[in-house]
């Protein structure tokens, strides 16, 4: 139930602005949690600082025109929503999907503010993308737009401004083409610019696997909270892009059996557990479909054509898809069939009523602002090694992830101890990470 006076900001939210429904889902959930802070602290609403934060400091929407490989000229829409830079520079990926508008960045720009204050690193909040899809483009297609799009981006953006990264449809290919065009207009190696570049030319140890490692240390956390551990449990993962498959590869290390993943064709059930070099040669390599997976891989898998993987039972549910992937339903489905864990890999997974329901059961229910928060995490620790001209071993980069995924863990629950409302890390991710950026923006004066 929301505060009085929290219902009149997201009333305002609503107004200012229409129609952006995933906006609005991701504002609710935080200020459904942000009611307590406001009665031990009153500085905050006298110098309305939730007002502010709702507000983005600056929306970017730009014409991104480029020429296919038939010669035709193409014309998508660029955005760039640099959401709030109280604890630094604007940081956050950029997704190229045909679904992307206004509405969806914005979304992901606002969760970007609280996660990366929950990384506990120097790094503001800002998201950006475009509605391109490169589905079925070539490489030289995916080039010239990522060419054009820089081409207006690389003004907006700056090692101390704003420093974009990857998200859906932004891997590193896509990185290289970006900083590469970015280099060429501002003649300057200025590394810093943007985070999960190659390791050839500035980027990060661990980089690539860190939002799905991360993800697998923090649900590792929750599970050993609760005296448990991956230990022969049985995972279900959604997606097969970067986030599924380091998961997948973690969840394996640490003992797991991860029996289905999925794509947006369908999903395959792989009893034996997912072979990942499989699974990572089909889609990192071949760029195919999840069929050609069970294909290859023998009788004993199936795959499941246009249907939601969340209706294969499993006791830790890994969504690493997209948004509001799993239903009020699925849900239910889950707890009934065993689920104790839920490890959010993608941004907003679940439905609001998705997250009751697992709350309300007991579920350790880990939000992607905490979980997922080892991607934007390792892009701070690329941030640190390009401003030192230095490159960390795999090793020492993996044991950084992990202490702060430990850490994080330890501060949701430590916060929602602290409010009354153990053992729920939505409270007590939004709550830490709300109050470490509304401190800064108290101290910053009137921003
Ligand atoms: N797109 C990722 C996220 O959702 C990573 C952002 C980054 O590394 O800046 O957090």
């Amino acid at each position: 139930m929301l505060h009085e006076k929290l219902s009149s900001i997201y009333d305002n939210v609503l107004r200012r602005n229409p129609g952006e429904v995933e906006f609005h889902q991701a504002v609710r959930e935080v200020l459904d949690s942000i009611g307590p802070v406001l009665g031990k602290h009153p500085e905050y609403a006298e110098s309305k600082i939730i007002e502010r934060i709702c507000e983005p400091e600056r929306q970017i929407i730009f014409r991104v025109p480029w020429l296919d490989d038939s010669g035709e000229v193409q014309i998508n829409r660029g955005f760039r929503v640099e959401f709030n830079s109280a604890l630094g520079p604007y940081k956050g990926g950029l997704r190229f999907h045909p679904s992307v508008y206004l509405g969806i960045v914005k979304f992901l720009g606002f969760e970007q503010i609280f996660k990366n204050s929950l990384t506990g690193l120097p790094i503001g909040g800002g998201k950006g993308g475009s509605d391109f899809d490169p589905k079925g483009r070539s490489d030289r297609e995916v080039m010239r737009f990522c060419q054009s799009f820089m081409t207006e981006l690389y003004r907006h953006i700056g090692e101390y401004t704003d420093v974009p990264a990857g998200d859906i449809g932004v891997g590193g290919r896509e990185i290289g083409y970006l900083f590469g065009q970015y280099k060429r207009i501002t003649n300057r190696y200025e590394s810093g610019v943007i985070t999960g570049k190659g390791l050839a030319y500035g980027g990060a140890q661990v980089r690539t696997e860190a939002t799905g490692y991360g993800c697998a240390f923090f649900v590792e956390e929750m599970l050993k909270a609760r005296g448990t551990s991956f230990d022969g449990k049985r995972v279900v993962v959604s997606g097969s892009g970067n986030v599924a498959v380091y998961t997948i590869e973690k969840i394996e290390q640490l003992g797991g059996v991860v029996v289905a993943c999925s794509d947006s064709s369908g999903y395959v059930v792989d009893e034996k557990g997912i072979d990942l070099a499989l699974l990572k040669h089909i889609k990192q390599v071949e760029r195919g479909r999840l069929e050609t997976y069970a294909a290859r891989r023998g009788d004993h898998v199936s795959f499941v054509p246009g249907r939601s993987v969340w209706e294969v039972p499993c006791e830790v549910a890994m969504p690493s898809a997209t948004q509001n992937e799993i239903t009020g339903r699925d849900a239910a489905f889950l707890v009934e069939h065993g689920c104790v864990a839920v490890g959010e890999g993608a941004n907003m997974p679940t439905m609001p009523e998705g997250i009751k329901l697992f709350l309300e059961a007991g579920v350790a229910f880990g939000p992607g602002k905490a979980a997922n928060a080892g991607g934007v995490a390792t892009s701070a620790l690329e941030m640190q090694q390009n401003a030192s001209r230095d490159s960390w071993t795999f090793e020492f980069s993996e044991h950084r992830l992990q202490e702060i995924m430990r850490d994080i863990h330890g501060r949701c629950l430590t916060t929602a101890d602290e409010y009354g409302m153990p053992g729920d890390y939505v409270a007590g991710a939004n709550i830490d990470g709300f109050r470490r950026v509304a401190d800064a923006m108290l101290a910053l004066g009137l921003i």
